[in-house]
C-alpha cells in the first residue's frame, strides 16, 4: 500500500486491550505493508510468560526476511522490538517455529503483505499446525481462505503433516500470487445451517477416544452419525482435535476443541459442542474467531461488514490497533439478540 505520509515511527503498547501476540503480528503486518517502522514495548507484559516466545520471534524474523527490515530487540523474552521494514518481496521462505508453537500465527503475520506485494510466494512453514489458541490448519483451510478468495485474493494451503502440542514437527506449505488488490468483503447473513460435519483426529492416541467425543457430538447435537469420522493422523507426538463444521450461506464455519491431558474426551466434546451451540443460537455468519481475524484484510481493502457474535478483546483490542495504522473507521454495533455488527469504511 502506498500514501502513508508520516514515516515516524509508531508507538505501540504491546500490553494494550487483550495485549497478546496478535498486537505484535498485527503491527509486524501492518509495518510491512504501510512501510511505516514502529516501535513496541510492554511484549505480552501481563502474561505469565512476557515477552517475545519462539512463535512470536518467528513472526518478527519472517517479517524481517520478506522486507529485509531493520531490527532491534529480537531476542528470546524481549519486552521490546523496534521494527523498521524495506520493501517486501514475494520469494520463498521457509519459517520454522523450532517448538510447537503455531505456524498458523505466523502466516497471519506475513500473509497480507506477501498478498499484496506483486509476485509469487512459496512458504514452508514448520510447527504446530494444530495449537489450542490459535487457528488450526483447517480453520485457514476452510474459514478463512474461502473469504479471501471472495476477496481476489490467490492463495493456497497445503498440510503436509500435522503438528500437535507439545511435540510440534508438522509442516505446510503456501502458495501465494501476490500483486492482486483485495476488494471489500460483505458477509451478513448466515440463513439456516445447510450441512454439518464432525472430525474427530488422534495421533499416537487410541481412537477410542475419537470415537468417544463424536459420542458426544451425536448425543447433543443430533447430527447423523453418517457426518461423523474419527480419523489417525500421523504426527511427531501425540494429538487429539475435535472440529466441528457447519456450513451455512456465509460460508463454512469451524468450531475445534484439543484433547489436553487431566480433560476427559467427553469433557473435550462438551466443550467444543457448546461452543458450537453458541454460534448457532447467535445466527450470525461469522464467528468470534473469524471476527478479529478479518479486521486486517477488511481493512487493507479499504472497507467491508460482516455479522458477527459479541466482540471478543482479541477483536476489540485488533480494532483499536487497526484504525492506528491504517485511515479506516471500524465500528462495532450491539444489535441485540447476541448479534453484533461490525462496519469497515474508510475515515
Ligand atoms: P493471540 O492470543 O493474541 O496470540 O491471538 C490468537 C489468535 O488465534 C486470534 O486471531 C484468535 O482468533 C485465534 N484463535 C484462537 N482460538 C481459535 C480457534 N479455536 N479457532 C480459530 N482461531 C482461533
Amino acid at each position: 500500500m502506498d500514501g502513508h505520509e508520516d514515516r515516524e515511527p509508531l508507538t505501540v503498547d504491546g500490553a494494550q486491550g487483550e495485549g497478546g501476540g496478535q498486537v505484535l503480528r498485527s503491527s509486524l503486518a501492518l509495518s510491512l505493508v504501510t512501510g511505516r517502522p514502529f516501535h513496541i514495548h510492554r511484549i505480552r507484559a501481563r502474561r505469565r510468560k512476557p515477552g517475545l516466545l519462539r512463535q512470536h520471534l518467528t513472526a518478527v524474523r519472517a517479517a524481517a526476511e520478506v522486507s529485509g527490515a531493520t531490527v532491534e530487540g529480537d531476542a528470546l523474552r524481549s519486552p521490546e522490538l523496534r521494527f523498521a521494514p524495506g520493501p517486501v518481496r514475494a520469494g520463498d521462505y521457509g519459517f520454522a517455529v523450532g517448538s510447537a508453537g503455531s505456524t498458523m500465527l505466523v502466516l497471519q503475520t506475513v500473509l497480507w503483505p506477501l498478498l499484496l506485494a506483486p509476485g509469487r510466494s512459496r512458504l514452508t512453514l514448520e510447527g504446530g499446525t494444530h495449537n489450542p489458541m490459535a487457528p488450526p490448519f483447517d480453520f485457514v483451510e476452510r474459514c478463512l481462505l474461502p473469504l479471501l478468495h471472495a476477496m481476489g485474493a490467490h492463495v493456497q494451503v497445503e498440510l503436509r503433516r500435522a503438528g500437535f502440542y507439545p511435540a510440534g514437527g508438522g509442516e505446510l506449505v503456501v502458495e501465494i500470487d501476490g500483486g492482486h488488490p483485495l476488494r471489500p468483503l460483505e458477509r451478513l447473513q448466515r440463513g439456516a445451517i445447510a450441512e454439518t460435519f464432525a472430525r474427530a483426529q488422534v495421533s499416537s492416541l487410541p481412537v477410542s477416544i475419537a470415537r468417544r467425543e463424536l459420542e458426544v457430538v451425536h448425543a447433543r447435537l443430533g447430527w447423523s452419525r453418517q457426518w461423523l469420522k474419527t480419523e489417525r493422523v500421523s504426527s511427531l507426538g501425540p494429538g487429539n482435535v475435535l472440529m466441528l463444521e457447519l456450513r451455512h450461506d456465509g460460508g463454512t464455519t469451524l468450531v475445534t476443541g484439543f484433547g489436553e491431558k487431566g480433560v476427559s474426551a467427553e469433557e473435550v466434546a462438551v466443550r467444543t459442542v457448546e461452543e458450537a451451540e453458541r454460534f448457532i443460537a447467535a445466527g450470525v455468519p461469522v464467528c468470534e474467531h473469524l471476527a478479529d481475524q478479518l479486521l486486517v484484510p477488511l481493512a487493507l481493502a479499504g472497507g467491508g461488514s460482516f455479522r458477527t457474535m459479541e466482540p471478543s478483546l482479541h477483536t476489540r483490542t485488533n480494532a483499536e490497533l487497526v484504525q492506528r495504522w491504517l485511515p479506516v473507521s471500524i465500528t462495532l454495533h450491539d444489535e441485540g439478540g447476541g448479534a453484533w455488527r461490525v462496519d469497515v469504511g474508510p475515515r
